[in-house]
């Protein structure tokens, strides 16, 4: 179950440079790890064994599962980042670094700044492959949640639904979302979760019975009508969203047309209008259930025919039908253009902005065609090549222009005015602080406390019982608040 040969299988590689680096990660990690165990009393290599398999199931390449293999090794490992480097290279150095630094990250339920903080989240991790590890990392720990001590159960919950859920559904890692989903929903909402529980169980015995049957008559009809290549199958609604969707019809389930739903996945696009317009000869529409998501992607991306129709057997089914790579990147979204090909060359002019999140390409020109990104990803990548004078309303729009956020040594974020310095951290904390500052470290360097932070710098103030502040520190803090206290502070003298 966790031989090196697993995880070999997985990979879709059979060249002998992959096999070689996913063996070598396998066995670093193993050993590094050695010491360690889990809440659940399982060796906590097994962690990063997981991690790499879900990464290797989403298709990920050998790179990128050979740093999921070495994930925890800097932080919870100790392994110094020299040694990452000289055995495994930069790449896989700066992958690993992304994801330790986003471990920094904890979301505390301050609702206002969920947004910002996914936004933050994305930024931070600047490389698209960085996110999908985490993602990776969350479900393994999310599937492993009931080991962990119970008082930190909901906050990883709360966190995982509000700031990783969206963040794979933005990205259109329906297939990640899904389980996350899933996962913290009983720690979260535990009676919603028994109800909607024995709900869907009442329904999704018979409803299965009927959409096999169903299938196979659909298959039928449309191949008399030339229509062949086709492959179908059922998806059942994941229980968050059937929850989600009870609260909004009252927890009548007669009113969920969608709980299951029939998948025809055809060859190309013509093939999906056509394959809708014999169904509709045949069975009869439910009028307003007709949606067009080919002409009119979700914003997600989300591309698809959607229609409910009367089966004869006197119920309703969604009948489903999209291409094959629409169907792939439902599934796959962001990490289905990278499947097989991190090379990031290889993407068409399209999806460009990808290359923005990764760090190798940015100073190449691109020509970058915005219409299939979504458009908080786009924000984001306005801002991280800012300066450029014809997106400068949407810069100023863009939340960064304005704030930063940093982090306690904790891992609590804290935002402040952009160009704001560690006083303003430290009056922002509190004014005992301030006042007692004596140094600071960033990011574990000692700099001057003048320093303008920058987003995602990891900030501890060294306070000291005789330090003083001095009529010159006015003029190295931004915030309104430090100065206030400052003021206050030498007119009391
Ligand atoms: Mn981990």
């Amino acid at each position: 179950m966790n031989s090196k040969k697993d995880i070999l299988n997985l990979i879709k590689s059979n060249s002998k440079k992959d096999i070689d680096l996913v063996g070598r990660a396998f066995d670093f990690s193993q050993k590094a790890h050695q010491e360690q165990k889990r809440f659940s009393g399982e060796p906590y290599f097994v962690h990063a064994l997981e991690t790499a398999k879900i990464l290797a199931d989403l298709g990920m390449t050998a790179t990128t599962v050979s740093a999921g293999l070495l994930h925890d090794c800097l932080e919870d490992a100790n392994i110094p980042r020299e040694v990452i480097e000289k055995e495994f290279g930069k790449e896989i150095l700066f992958l690993i670094e992304g994801v330790t630094k986003l471990g920094k990250l904890k979301y505390r339920g301050a609702e206002r700044h969920k947004e910002s903080l996914r936004k933050l989240f994305v930024a931070i991790s600047q490389d698209i492959r960085v996110i999908i590890i985490k993602l990776a990392d969350r479900l393994h720990n999310m599937q492993t949640l009931k080991y962990v001590p119970e008082h930190k159960q909901e906050r990883i919950a709360s966190e995982t639904l509000e700031i990783y859920v969206p963040i794979a559904y933005r990205l259109g890692i329906r297939k990640l979302s899904r389980q996350l989903e899933d996962l913290a929903f009983p720690y979260l909402y535990p009676k919603e979760y028994e109800k909607t529980k024995e709900l869907f169980k009442q329904r999704k015995k018979e409803d299965l019975r009927n959409l096999d049957r169903f299938q196979r008559s659909v298959k039928k009809t449309l191949a008399k009508k030339g229509i062949t290549q086709i492959s179908a199958d059922y998806r059942i609604k994941n229980l968050y969203s059937l929850y989600k969707k009870l609260e909004r019809k009252d927890w009548n389930i007669d009113k969920v047309y969608d709980i299951s739903a029939l998948r025809i996945i055809l060859s190309d696009v013509p093939e999906c209008y056509k394959a809708l317009g014999v169904i509709h000869q045949v069975y009869r529409p439910l009028p307003g259930r007709i949606k067009d998501y080919i002409a009119f992607p979700k914003p997600n991306n989300y591309q698809a025919l959607h229609t409910t129709i009367f089966t004869g057997y006197g119920n309703v089914v969604e009948i489903q039908i999209k291409t094959k790579k629409m169907h792939q990147e439902a599934e796959y979204g962001v990490a289905s253009h990278i499947l097989y090909k991190e090379k990031t060359k290889i993407l068409g002019a399209n999806l460009a902005w990808i290359k923005k999140l990764l760090p190798f390409k940015r100073t190449q020109k691109q020509e970058i065609n915005y219409d299939d990104v979504p458009s908080w990803i786009k924000e984001l990548v306005e801002y991280q090549s800012s300066g450029k004078k014809d997106n400068l309303e949407d810069i100023k729009a863009d939340f960064f222009q304005r704030r930063i956020f940093v982090f306690t040594p904790k891992g609590d974020v804290v935002d402040l005015p952009i160009s704001s310095t560690s006083i303003d951290f430290a009056y922002s904390i509190h004014s005992d602080i301030g006042d007692r500052m004596s140094g600071v470290k960033i990011n574990n360097k000692m700099v001057s406390i003048d320093t303008v932070l920058k987003n995602g710098d990891i900030v501890e103030i060294i306070t000291k019982q005789k330090s003083r502040p001095s009529r010159k520190w006015l003029s190295y803090c931004k915030t309104a608040t430090a100065k206030k206290h400052i003021r206050s502070f030498l007119s009391q003298k």
